[in-house]
């Protein structure tokens, strides 16, 4: 039988649960199951009484929201594709992104409309009645506000497309961090397969009722995935900040007593540098487990959190938008006592290491690109039969781009993408390794190595250094710091020391502007 994933999300959710589904972090707010499907339900209606249809493209800008779930299932429900965008983005990267997608409708709040005024698209706002007047969308075609679609909706008759579960469900573009910004296409299948995934290897189909905290970005698959995967956990809830912010997150462990995490590394390393303070002040108490993904983990970041939280286990997950987030993880902290390791390939899938220069498939501890398959991986990319072509191949095998090795009991572990190489006279060094090695310097709070081009050795490694409060770390330290460990030609050659090192919402060190910022002064 065809199921779509609204569909299996809504039959295997808890309805009878006495916790709330969804708590706005901010306002207390809470939305129960009943409330919740109450309104998909009407929701769906109003979507399709306004003429939204199977394979309809709605476009959702919104930092995170205990609405964002609503509006993803109703739109899934009716076999329509959701794609959604960082509200981070500028107008003209969302209209990149919508003349790719065609959205035929957007949902978004009061503050955001303006970057949709230029689009000619109706627009449904989330938080508010109407626009302010005088603003800078006030042309825009308001179609209607969300409150006001779900109170009056009830009652009205859905069209019931036929949904397969090959259908087209979402299309979410990944951040472009090592190439141009492509439309990843996932069918409902992908997403229950996704979902069903996330649910048993952290066993949380059968767990005591946790208390979710989603602070990563429900635009990118890794929020989609901690919110679907808190509605069907056993009893859960899940507690919706808008966005990260160190204090806010904190506190709201604290008042919600919340006890998993899911998080990506530079949150992590937050954790790390400020444990005393942050033990000294916030009540951590109900944590019990903390899920990395979204980029590599370090061995000392893994060691450092054990050593200062010693009572939160701290769980991997490793994946692509391309595998719909699930590809490997640890479900255990033994598991993820192997440091540096992105955790067991996912049950139901399959994994190769094959030389991406040959093609040939190497053998255990071998390092070479990770090929993976099965029922997670994307329908491909949206409209771009070419890119498509070289990422997935006629077997169905995704390249993921990540140099990994697979030690003998079937561990990944990840070298560093294959794209972020540094050529050094003909040597590939990861700039991943060094990163780790500086930070287990003790005056060095975070890292980010890239390459600087060179006439004579092609390029070589540069680290950019956030030095620790006070610290008068100088630039020859740090060179000789990982000269003394390295092999010669992965020598960093240039240090230059910074406030902080950027990063995009999924945790990636932007090595493009790194890369800008130093080469500018060229
Ligand atoms: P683009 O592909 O355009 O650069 P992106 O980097 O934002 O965009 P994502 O799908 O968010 O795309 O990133 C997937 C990549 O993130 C993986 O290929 C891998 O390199 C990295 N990654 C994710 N989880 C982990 C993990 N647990 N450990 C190591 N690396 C990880």
């Amino acid at each position: 039988p065809s199921l779509d994933v609204a569909t299996f999300i809504s039959s295997r959710a808890h309805h009878g649960s006495a916790a709330p589904a969804f708590i706005d972090a901010a306002t207390g707010r809470q939305l129960t199951f009943p409330e919740l499907f109450r309104s998909v339900e009407s929701l769906s209606a109003a979507l399709s009484s306004m003429g939204i249809r199977k394979g309809d493209v709605v476009l959702l800008l919104s930092p995170n929201s205990i609405f964002f779930p609503i509006i993803c299932l109703s739109v899934l429900s009716l076999g329509a594709i959701i794609t959604t965008t960082n509200p981070l983005n500028t107008t003209r990267e969302i209209a990149k992104q919508a003349a790719d997608s065609r959205p035929v409708l957007a949902f978004t709040t009061q503050q955001l409309a303006p970057k949709l005024a230029e689009l000619g698209l109706p627009v449904v706002l989330i938080d508010s009645e109407e626009l302010a007047p005088g603003s800078a969308a006030g042309q825009m075609r308001i179609a209607g506000t969300l409150e006001k679609m779900m109170r009056t909706a009830t009652g009205a008759k859905r069209v019931r497309d036929r949904i397969d579960q090959n259908d087209m469900a979402t299309l979410l573009y990944s951040s472009g961090t090592t190439g141009a910004s492509k439309g990843v296409v996932s069918s409902h299948r992908n997403l229950i397969a996704m979902v069903q995934t996330v649910i048993s290897r952290f066993n949380l189909d059968h767990t005591d009722s946790h208390r979710f905290i989603c602070t990563v970005p429900m635009f990118h698959i890794y929020g989609l995935a901690a919110f679907a995967t808190g509605i069907l956990a056993a009893g859960s809830t899940v507690i919706v900040l808008s966005k990260f912010d160190l204090h806010e997150m904190l506190s709201s462990i604290e008042k919600y007593r919340a006890t998993y995490l899911p998080l990506v590394p530079p949150i992590l390393i937050a954790l790390v540098n400020g444990a005393s303070q942050i033990r000294s002040k916030y009540d951590l108490s109900s944590l019990q487990s903390v899920l990395s993904g979204g980029a590599p983990l370090s061995k000392e970041v893994t060691e450092g959190f054990l050593e200062k939280y010693p009572r939160v286990t701290i769980l991997q997950g490793y994946g692509l938008t391309e595998s719909t987030g699930m590809g490997a993880s640890t479900d255990t902290l033994e598991e993820s006592r192997r440091y540096g390791t992105a955790g067991m390939l996912s049950p139901s899938m399959e994994a190769k290491v094959v030389d991406p220069e040959t093609g040939a498939a190497l053998g255990v501890n071998q390092t070479g690109e990770l090929w993976l398959k099965g029922p997670t991986i994307m329908k491909g990319y949206f409209g771009n039969v070419e890119a498509t072509a070289s990422t997935l191949n006629s077997e169905g095998w995704l390249r993921t781009g990540d140099l990994c090795y697979i030690d003998e009991d079937g561990f990944i572990f990840v070298v560093d993408r294959l794209k972020e190489l540094i050529k050094y006279k003909g040597y590939q060094v990861p700039p991943a390794e060094l990163e780790s090695l500086l930070l287990t310097h003790p005056d060095i709070a975070d890292a980010a190595v890239i390459p600087f081009p060179d006439k004579e050795v092609g390029q070589y490694p540069m680290a950019y250094v956030v030095r620790k409060g006070g610290s008068g770390l100088t630039d020859r330290a740090v060179m000789d710091f990982v000269t003394k460990q390295v092999a010669p030609y992965k020598r960093i050659r240039r240090v230059a020391f910074v406030d902080s090192i950027p990063k995009n919402p999924s945790g990636k060190i932007l090595r493009k502007d790194l890369i800008q910022l130093a080469t500018s002064k060229l």
